[in-house]
């Protein structure tokens, strides 16, 4: 292991920070960073804390180094990393560092056991967006805190930058472009799960399009007209539990990805978004609603065709009333839609 950092520790970390600057998917550059740091600091075990606006700790990566030797003697290295969506069981120790450096404000490091537990603050901005920390039974040297501090700067300044271009500025909410990352890398998830994990998850995609939202601008102005936008983002925010994704698709339209058991599950997440807009009470406008369209996000269907198909479903809801949610396959069943499939294998 150590060969590894005792060959050319400098342009080998210059390799890999140019590395990370040239991924475009925030998810595989935290991946990226603690392949990078494990190495400098000497630990087999690195791990990246997220917390959530509510201080729960909402995301977890996890990347561990095993060393071999092969039969010529030379090191062989094998890595691993495990992204942890909901993990709720935390090492105490490992609460007690993040609270340490949440409250200074800077890297703290605290007895566990035999070892050394440390922890270094990721920032974005002046703010803490979440945690490094890995074990090591000695102190860092200071040339070894010094690169440490640095890769992170780098890392955290990328990292700002990437997520911003992933963002919409009116809302705060992640894009267009984001969505087509998450729904394209959820459906590779699922191609790769094993049959009977594929089974139990199921994730559904909703279209969710603010009725006569036109009407709004025209008769509100277009000031009130983003203030809505922001309200609603707000409402369906809060109504969406924590593991739920929601996106601005553009204009007047989100797309929210949810995990439920079963159409009727979905139907209900969806139903209660469309209550929750419905039923708060907009400054100056009064009552705003919206129509939906969901569908499944299923392997045997290409993730630009489950998007087509919660549209068409929209759609659908508008024609029959609007304020209200149609299913995908249900509307197929009743012959109300035919299948037109884009035919393309081109995912977006
Ligand atoms: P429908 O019920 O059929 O969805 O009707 P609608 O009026 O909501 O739909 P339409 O597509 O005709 O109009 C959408 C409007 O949304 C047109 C556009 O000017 C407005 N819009 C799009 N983006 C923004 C924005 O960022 N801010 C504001 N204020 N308006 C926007
Ligand atoms: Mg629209
Ligand atoms: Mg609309």
């Amino acid at each position: 292991m150590s060969t590894e950092r005792a060959a050319s520790p400098l342009p080998s970390m210059l390799k890999k920070l140019g590395a990370i600057t040239a991924i475009r998917d925030t998810q595989l550059v935290e991946q990226s960073l603690l392949r990078t740091l494990a190495p400098i600091v000497g630990v087999l075990e690195t791990s990246l804390y997220r917390i959530s606006s509510q201080y729960q700790i909402t995301h977890i990566l996890h990347h561990s180094r095993t060393g071999s030797r092969d039969s010529d003697g030379a090191e062989r290295i094998s890595e691993r990393i495990d992204a942890i969506r909901n993990e709720t069981n935390i090492d105490e120790h490992i609460r007690e560092v993040i609270d340490n450096v949440r409250l200074l404000g800077q890297a703290c490091h605290r007895r566990r056991g035999e070892g050394l537990l440390f922890c270094y603050p990721l920032r974005s901005g002046e703010q803490q967006s979440g945690y490094l920390i890995f074990e090591r039974g000695h102190v860092l040297t200071p040339m070894e805190e010094a690169v440490i501090t640095g890769v992170l700067r780098v890392y955290s300044n990328y990292y700002a930058l990437l997520d911003s271009s992933q963002r919409d500025r009116l809302t705060g909410l992640h894009n267009r472009y984001a969505m087509e990352i998450s729904l394209e890398r959820l459906w590779e998830e699922l191609s790769a799960a094993p049959p009977a994990q594929a089974r139990r998850d199921c994730y559904w995609l909703g279209v969710l399009d603010i009725d006569h939202f036109k009407s709004i601008n025209d008769r509100f102005g277009h000031v009130i007209g983003d203030e809505i936008l922001l309200l609603v983002s707000r409402v369906l925010g809060k109504t969406l539990r924590r593991t739920d994704l929601l996106f601005r698709y553009g204009g007047e339209e989100f797309i929210a990805i949810v995990e439920a058991g079963d159409r009727e599950a979905a139907g209900l997440l969806f139903e209660r978004l469309r209550t929750a807009v419905g039923a708060y009470n907009y400054p100056q406008v009064g009552q705003v609603t919206l129509s939906g369209g969901f569908s499944m996000v299923s392997t045997t269907v290409l993730p630009k065709s489950v998007l087509e198909r919660a549209d068409r479903a929209m759609y659908e809801a508008k024609k029959a009333g609007r304020n209200r949610i149609r299913h995908y396959d249900t509307l197929r069943a009743q012959g109300v839609l035919e299948e037109v499939e884009s035919g393309s294998i081109t995912l977006f």
